[in-house]
């Protein structure tokens, strides 16, 4: 099934507790979704640039031959999204040090006209008029699932509620849906979303893993335990890309979006956010091999059976 993204593209730089620090990195939602999904199938990218986008943040697209980038805008006269962040000793944590929104807070990105019979939608994290204004573009998507950020909460919630009314989930960590709830407990916070009508959310809770709340069930997975964390930074788009794409995967009309295909496909999203984390931007997604996720996959698999 044809799966799209929307998102952003961004110039990050990022600082890490061991004193180590990466400037003017490629990062973004979508682009930590695409270089995920890209590990199981092609992938539309919709996203747009400013023209100080850097020309080998273009190349490294080239190491993802399975994303499809007919939807990249080049904007003349546009910034690049730009986003610092410094992670704290307990690399759960982190401060945003800057974002410089450039093209995110102009008109959305045009949809071109090969991809309006997208099936499966990602909406990663801008903001939620762009996420909206892609979704009634692709009349045909029967799955659709957005994530949402403390800045969008803060600065439009309204629109994110209004976004809630017409996807089929929500991937969000453990303090947005506080912050968008007032209900601390991700569970009690979490069926207070679905109320505004999605089929499922998703709490992300960084290494403590994640957790699926549906319409019919609840579960918890655990992250998979990497040793040698380098930059937790696309953790989470590259978590939502594995599921995602795995959900899409083998079905030609609708993800199946029951209780269990959701819980599945997160495991996928679980083990291509593992490697994510080993390396700063997408250097470690950009040298696995399909047989990486696979053994990685097994282990998981073998570490969460309880019989
Ligand atoms: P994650 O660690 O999964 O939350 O994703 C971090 C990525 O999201 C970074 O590469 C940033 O460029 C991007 N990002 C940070 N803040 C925002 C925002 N408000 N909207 C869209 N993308 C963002």
């Amino acid at each position: 099934m044809s799966l799209i993204v929307t998102g952003s593209i961004g110039i990050d730089t990022v600082y890490t507790p061991d004193g180590q620090h990466r400037e003017n990195v490629l990062g973004g939602s979508a682009v930590y979704f695409s270089a995920a999904a890209a590990a199981y199938g092609p992938v539309r990218l919709v996203a747009a640039v400013g023209d100080d986008f850097p020309a080998e943040h273009r190349a490294a697209f080239e190491r993802f031959p399975a994303i499809d980038l007919g939807g990249l805008e080049t904007r003349a006269g546009s910034k690049t999204f730009r986003w610092g962040g410094k992670y704290l000793e307990d690399m759960n944590q982190r401060e945003t040090l800057y974002t410089e929104l450039g093209v995110l807070e102009e008109a959305p990105p045009p949809v071109p006209e090969g991809y309006r019979d997208s099936k499966a939608v990602f909406l990663a994290n801008s903001h939620p008029a762009v996420q909206m204004d892609l979704l009634t573009k692709l009349p045909e998507a029967s799955l659709s699932v957005a994530d949402t950020m403390n800045l969008w909460i803060d600065i439009a919630k309204d629109e994110l509620t209004e976004l809630l009314g017409k996807v089929t989930g929500l991937v969000l960590n453990n303090e947005e849906a506080e912050q968008y709830t007032g209900k601390k407990n991700p569970v009690t916070a979490a069926k207070h979303i679905l109320e505004k009508g999605p089929r499922f959310v998703v709490v992300k809770k960084g290494e403590h893993g994640a957790l699926l709340v549906h319409r019919d069930g609840i579960a918890a997975l655990p992250a998979y335990p990497v040793e040698d964390v380098v930059d937790p930074t696309g953790a989470g788009d590259s978590f939502a890309g594995g599921m995602m794409a795995h959900l899409a995967a083998g079905h030609a009309d609708g993800g199946d979006t029951s209780f269990d295909a959701v819980r599945r496909s997160m495991a996928h999203g679980t083990v291509i956010a593992s490697f994510a984390i080993e390396s700063f931007s997408l250097d470690r997604l950009a040298g696995i091999s399909r047989g990486d996720i696979d053994a990685r996959y097994d282990e998981y698999a073998a570490m969460v059976r309880l019989t």
